[in-house]
């Protein structure tokens, strides 16, 4: 895919680094978690105590892993950062939480993908800042508790309905990420747009906002796109028509949708009559993991109205007929 929502290459990394906001206020968007970390910051650093472990969850590149490095930068501490599916063993996550000085953050990517076993000794942690490992085997083996400086769980997740219960249930602060709406991503486009030195005008910054799925990940990545087309198109500057005409190259359509979110709509529409599928049906009619169906495709689509999720399956909204200019059958009464 040409715009996905999940980071690509080390070099891109590199950028998005570079681009990434580093305190509260320059994190544009999502107010009430702004407003709330600002609070239960500001009095954890009051009572020099670590914050509440706190879960973020939401489609890729709204921001998780963004905020998670403002809070630590905020509380003044370090941050270790790690991935659900990196930690293998307990070993790997015991190795962590050792070195970890007083209220550090300890960040957990795709926390969902935590192995039961490497879970299991999280528990302890969480609640009392304790471990228990085990040392040697067979019949000498023995179980040790260490304990464990205070430090603050951050973790991130594409849907919290993928947590288990009790691990869950240990997190004090629980925020959900929004969509970002077309003003605020056009304010991150132009703040973005100065960082890499690419001239660009109020209108171009908006019409890369407007096609960017909600999302700031994509917003960057698309702007960095235009930029290359408007410096070899045109003169540079980032208009309004240099955008338009760089983002319909790249397959960008005037909502924002790329090729898959249209091959997505098509088979719902078209090869399943408006629906109800089954996401199992739809993921292979398109070729595609049925995770990333709900974890980066459809959320969008139902945000904004073009898809609804059914217990019977997933089915296209009388918008989507009209974005695909075909008329929606006559629905009866039921
Ligand atoms: P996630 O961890 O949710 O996948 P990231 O935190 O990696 O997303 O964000 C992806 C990119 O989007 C980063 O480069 C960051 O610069 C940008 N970004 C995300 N949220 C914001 C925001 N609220 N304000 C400005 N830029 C943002």
């Amino acid at each position: 895919r040409v715009i996905d929502a999940a980071p690509a290459s080390p070099n891109e990394e590199a950028i998005e680094r570079a681009l990434r906001p580093k305190q509260l206020d320059e994190y544009v968007g999502q107010a009430k978690i702004r407003d709330q970390l600002e609070i239960f910051i500001s009095a954890a650093r009051k009572r020099r105590e670590a914050l509440d472990h706190t879960l973020l969850f939401g489609p890729p590149g709204l921001g998780k892993t963004t905020l998670a490095h403002i809070i630590a930068r905020e509380m003044g501490v370090n941050l270790r950062q790690t991935s659900g599916p990196v930690l293998e063993r307990p070993g790997d996550l015991a190795a962590l939480l050792t070195n970890l000085e007083p209220n550090d953050v300890l960040f957990i990517d795709e926390i969902h993908r935590l192995s039961p076993v490497v879970e299991e000794i999280l528990y302890p942690a969480l609640e009392d800042y304790q471990i228990d490992i085990m040392i040697g085997e067979g019949p000498a083996a023995r179980s040790v508790k260490l304990d464990l400086q205070p430090f603050t769980l951050v973790g991130a997740t594409t849907r919290a309905g993928m947590l288990t219960n009790p691990l869950r249930d240990r997190f004090g602060i629980v925020a959900r990420l929004e969509f970002y709406n077309v003003d605020e991503l056009t304010k991150i486009v132009s703040r973005s747009a100065a960082l890499l030195e690419a001239p660009i005008n109020e209108e171009g910054a908006r019409e890369v906002a407007k096609r960017a799925r909600g999302t700031p990940r994509i917003a960057n990545r698309l702007l960095r796109r235009v930029r290359d087309y408007a410096e070899v198109k045109g003169n540079g500057e980032i208009t309004k028509d240099m955008a338009d005409r760089a983002l319909k190259m790249l397959d960008v359509d005037t909502v924002g949708f790329d090729v898959m979110d249209r091959k997505l709509l098509e088979a719902v529409l078209f090869k399943f009559a408006g629906g109800p599928v089954g996401i199992g049906n739809l993921a292979a009619a398109i070729g595609e993991a049925a995770d990333t169906i709900e974890d980066v495709l459809e959320p969008y689509l139902i945000q904004q109205g073009y898809l609804q999720r059914t217990p019977r399956g997933r089915i296209a909204t009388p918008l989507a007929y009209q974005h695909f200019g075909v008329t929606a059958p006559r629905i009866s009464p039921t």
